[in-house]
């Protein structure tokens, strides 16, 4: 998708010097032919099984997007009341709608008994009870999953590891067991399937295959009451060090596919990074290169009111100059923001950036401008996006008189 040409930087083989022409950074680019063939590697995975994909719209909550997935039959799942409107607005059917998050507030529950998602993912006993109460108030039946944690470690960031045992995140297996032996005859609350997800970019196919073989033996073990469907969650890792480390699919194929298989249940998966990460990037100019004593900065208009990740995670990303041309330094890569921590990276080598030349911070499609803010009052950015060699805007740039006039 990012190559070089004739020294030029290009984007699905349109040089960055026409995707900026008339475009004022920083503004966030996606290529839909990248996501596509990310949603093919997945298919490529699992086909044979009955299984859905649906995509993460946290990761990403550009209605454009959502919509062209929505397109080629790729699901949906939710976490908050806003994205659950936002499938609604980009004519999902509320019935194929998945909706997770630990903390459904009142109204959020009784809109999902007014909608009847495809699943409400139950985190807890305490969600469960509000539940039932509101559903035997109103007489409205709804189908659950319940959000089990199978206690594993999937070797990623603290932040974004979520199936630990003292994680906030479901229930164990023991409780999940006493509500299926509550609940299973329930008039209103059909308990049909199992939810987990045990982090975010995990490179390792292990802690899926325990995960998994831990939720397998508990299926097995329940007795009378049979679950329909199986959710197993998201975060498969990408490449944001460009060092080939990827999720490694064919092991994941060999591994934890047999697993699945033998469930014989509907396998639904819930995936962001994986289908929109490297299809993102957020793109800049450089306005200084500030020499000290001890360092050479780059000075990019991009922030961390546009990209927070490396700030909030420490999180790497790969950053392309303009030009792959001219002498290779070390340079620390920052923005404007006044804060220490608004650096994109530290003693990264560059081929010589120049200011005005344009900078990439790759892989950022997905939890790039979804995070993004209006800290030291930035306006967040536009988003364009390549399609069929054309680039179009399928967002704008915030305005200033719009988000002032917000204020009482
Ligand atoms: C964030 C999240 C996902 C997606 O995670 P990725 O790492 O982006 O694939 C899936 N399911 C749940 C419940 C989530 O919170």
């Amino acid at each position: 998708m990012l190559e070089y040409i004739n020294h030029q930087l290009t984007v699905e083989g349109i040089p960055l010097e026409e995707i900026t022409k008339g475009r004022p950074t920083p503004f966030y680019l996606y290529s839909w032919r990248q996501i596509e063939r990310n949603i093919e590697r997945i298919e490529s995975v699992f086909e044979g099984l009955n299984y859905h994909i649906s995509f993460a719209a946290k990761a990403n909550n550009n209605l454009h997007l959502i919509k062209g997935l929505k397109d080629l039959g790729v699901g949906i799942d939710v976490v908050s009341l806003g994205e659950f409107y936002s499938a609604k607005r980009v004519g999902y059917n509320p019935h194929n709608v998945i909706v997770n998050g630990n903390g459904k507030s009142l109204d959020f529950l009784r809109e999902m008994l007014v909608y009847q998602p495809r699943a409400l993912n139950i985190d807890s006993w305490e969600e469960l009870e509000r539940l039932v109460e509101l559903a035997e108030a109103e007489k409205k039946e709804i189908t659950v999953a319940l959000r089990v944690n199978p206690d594993v470690d999937p070797i990623t960031h603290p932040y974004i590891s979520t199936g630990l045992k003292k994680s906030k995140f479901g229930m164990d297996l023991d409780m999940a067991k006493k509500l299926i032996g509550i609940y299973y005859k329930h008039p209103y609350i059909k308990i049909e399937g199992l939810h987990l997800h045990i982090g975010s970019q995990i490179l390792k196919v292990s802690p899926y295959e325990d995960a998994y073989s831990k939720v397998d033996n508990f299926i097995k073990g329940l007795e009378e009451h049979q679950l329909t469907f199986m959710n197993i969650g998201g975060g498969w890792g990408i490449d944001y060090y460009k060092d080939g480390n990827e999720f490694p699919l064919e092991e994941y194929k060999k591994k934890v596919i047999p697993i699945l298989k033998q469930m014989n249940m509907e396998i639904i998966l819930e995936l962001g990074r994986f289908i929109v990460g490297n299809a993102g990037m957020l793109v800049g100019q450089v306005e200084y290169i500030k020499k000290t004593p001890h360092k050479t900065f780059v000075v990019t208009d991009a922030s961390m009111a546009d990209l927070i990740r490396p700030s909030l995670y420490n999180s790497y990303h790969h950053i392309y100059p303009q030009f792959n041309q001219g002498q290779e330094k070390e340079f620390d890569i920052v923005g404007p923001i006044c804060e220490t921590g608004d650096r994109f990276a530290e003693g990264r080598s560059l081929k010589s950036p120049m200011p005005g030349d344009y900078i990439v911070i790759a892989d950022t499609g997905a939890y790039g401008r979804v995070m993004s803010s209006n800290y030291n009052f930035s306006l967040r950015s536009a988003e364009y996006l390549v399609k069929d060699q054309e680039v179009v805007e399928i967002r704008p740039r915030e305005d200033f008189e719009e988000i002032t006039s917000y204020f009482k």
